[in-house]
């Protein structure tokens, strides 16, 4: 038999599972705390890996998603939140030299989206844009069935395009960012400030503004929290406007823990593309929807990775 192992690096778990060639359900998974006293990241990821390993057959290779900036040509992560000591790691020749099998590594966002397009919500579809909204924006986009990386491997930053200039400040250190404004954070933030200039709200007294209260806040009726996701969803409208016109994607596959709002912004989002796009051919044959994978994005992505340059090995 001949085994897959993919691997999801987490700010706060790491995942590894174990796939038979061809069966898309892991024959083991296992997961730990990222960050703990006992042993190094490194470490614990070696020793993840050795514990999903199959007894009774091969590994073709080995596949892993890790949050950017990372190059997944040489296989070297830049930096890794919640892992200070990760400093420009050759992570992909660390693992080959232990586990004498190839190593490919990719930026989980870029990966998310390979995962949907091969075993999610974009199977069949030949020009994807993913976004994954939680606490940041993220995205991945395949066009002509192949992952868009760029020269440096540092595509597509889809929530880093500026939709307000000089806007609120986003994650990356830069200003007016989609991702400042319509991630969990960009919601959260927005509210806070419309409570500390007197908006009324029912959030008035809460002790933790958060995506998530503010969402079922807004499901309850309060006119705040409603606006808060309706301005979140204008300008993923308008930068949605912009990928079509950029990509002609015939799907756009939105994930992540905001995603669980859908609900609450996607007619927004709706009309502010019909609002601003050039031409109503972008809009024939577009399909936007939830990803379908959610908790296994990571893992799964990193499965199609593994797939993807099976194929091209052979
Ligand atoms: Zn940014």
């Amino acid at each position: 038999m001949k085994f897959q192992i993919a691997v999801d690096i987490g700010g706060t778990q790491l995942r590894a599972a174990c796939y038979s060639v061809g069966e898309n359900r892991p024959r083991c998974i296992e997961r730990i705390p990222t960050v703990h006293p006992s042993n190094s990241p490194y470490n614990r990821l070696e020793q993840l890996i050795q514990s999903v390993w199959p007894e009774d057959g091969a590994v073709e290779s080995i596949a892993v998603a890790a949050p950017g900036p990372l190059d997944p040509y040489k296989g070297i992560i830049f930096e890794a939140p919640n892992i200070p000591d990760w400093v420009d790691l050759p992570l992909r020749s660390l693992l080959e030299n232990r586990f004498q099998v190839p190593v490919a590594l990719g930026n989980d966002a870029n990966l998310a989206a390979l995962g949907e397009w091969m075993f999610g919500a974009g199977r069949g579809h030949h020009h994807l844009v993913y976004l994954t909204i939680s606490t940041g924006i993220g995205g991945g986009v395949i066009i002509d069935d192949r992952l868009l990386l760029g020269k440096h491997g540092l595509g597509a930053e889809l929530g880093h395009v500026t939709v307000i200039p000089d806007g609120p400040l986003c994650g990356c250190g830069q200003r007016g960012h989609l991702e400042a404004i319509s991630s969990g954070t960009g919601i959260s933030n927005w509210v806070r400030e419309q409570l500390n200039n007197g908006t009324a709200s029912i959030l008035e007294n809460a002790v933790d503004v958060n995506a998530k209260i503010i969402a079922d806040a807004a499901r309850s009726g309060d006119p705040l929290s409603i606006a808060a996701f309706q301005r979140a969803g204008t300008y993923l409208g308008l930068a949605v406007t912009n990928f079509l016109h950029i990509f002609n994607p015939t799907i756009i596959v939105m994930g992540g823990g905001v995603s669980r709002s859908w609900d609450l912004f996607i007619e927004t989002v709706r009309s502010t593309i019909h609002l601003n796009v050039m031409n109503p051919h972008f809009l024939s044959d577009l399909t936007i929807t939830r990803a379908e994978l959610s908790d296994d994005a990571g893992l799964m992505g990193a499965l199609a990775l593994a797939r993807s340059q099976n194929e091209s090995r052979r």
